[in-house]
């Protein structure tokens, strides 16, 4: 579904991303650790083109879309993006907040739009806030609502960056359940997250990222319980 070749990017003289490539299959879902600054966030906001790459090539369904002449808004559509920050529109209710999108950009019919977007209250669990506003909800129920908003285009990959870092301890299991219930629904998704545990139940692959490269990737069982390099196992010892 998406082939990354050779990516790098720099902003000014600094290198952040060094030369990243990497292949994700349909239906698989990817969970990219390690430490603050080694270009996680860069490398996910770099997939769907929030950052332009200074080099290589993304193909994504087997377009390029680092492309010049690719039509990058057609692309983004494709792509969900869940960030750390929720950034729901605070003056629209929950459902005016999902059906934003469908409604100016996919110009679903208001019926329709709003079908889809109880369907996607059910599936995280928020039916009953359809039309709260957004400061009548915890941290856990707006990131939930934020993942309902990013469905709602219902893109073909969804893209978190540490979902769950902005939230008080007892709120990240709720959306970590959510993550969960779309990876077994067969979503393809790439997760950037400092919960181990999730990553190791829920990731078929697990990328350690240090200083802007892919140190090392495995399944959960080779990163967690046999890591090869020595920056992952140093690494590990301090989160795990
Ligand atoms: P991570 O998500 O792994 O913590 P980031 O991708 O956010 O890492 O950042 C990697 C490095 O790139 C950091 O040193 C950060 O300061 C730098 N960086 C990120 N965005 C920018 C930017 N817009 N301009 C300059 N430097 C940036
Ligand atoms: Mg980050």
């Amino acid at each position: 579904m998406i082939a990354v070749n050779n990516l790098q990017k720099h902003f000014g003289k600094l290198e952040i991303l060094k030369g990243i490539d990497l292949e994700i299959e349909k239906g698989e879902v990817v969970v990219v650790i390690g430490p603050s600054g080694s270009g996680k966030s860069t490398f996910l906001r770099c997939l769907n083109l929030l950052e332009q790459p200074t080099g290589g090539e993304i193909t994504f369904e087997g377009q390029s879309i680092t492309d010049k002449k690719h039509d990058i808004n057609q692309t983004r559509e494709k792509m969900g993006m869940v960030f750390q920050q929720f950034n729901l529109f605070p003056h629209m209710s929950v459902l005016q907040n999902i059906m934003l999108a469908p409604l100016k950009v996919k110009k679903q019919q208001p019926q329709e739009a709003e079908k889809i977007a109880v369907e996607l209250l059910r599936t995280v669990g928020l039916e009953d806030k359809r039309d709260a506003y957004p400061a009548q909800l915890s941290g856990g129920q707006k990131q939930r609502i934020a993942i309902a908003r990013a469905l709602a285009m219902q893109p073909h990959v969804m893209l978190f960056d540490e979902p769950t870092s902005a939230l008080d301890p007892e709120m990240v299991g709720e959306v970590l359940e959510v993550m969960k219930k779309l990876a077994e629904q067969g979503m393809t998704m790439v997760i950037v997250t400092h919960e181990m545990g999730f990553a190791r139940e829920v990731g078929d692959r697990i990328l350690f990222m240090d200083g802007g490269y892919i140190v090392e990737q495995g399944t959960p069982a080779e990163v967690f319980g046999n890591p090869k390099h020595a920056r992952t196992q140093d690494f590990l010892s301090k989160v795990l």
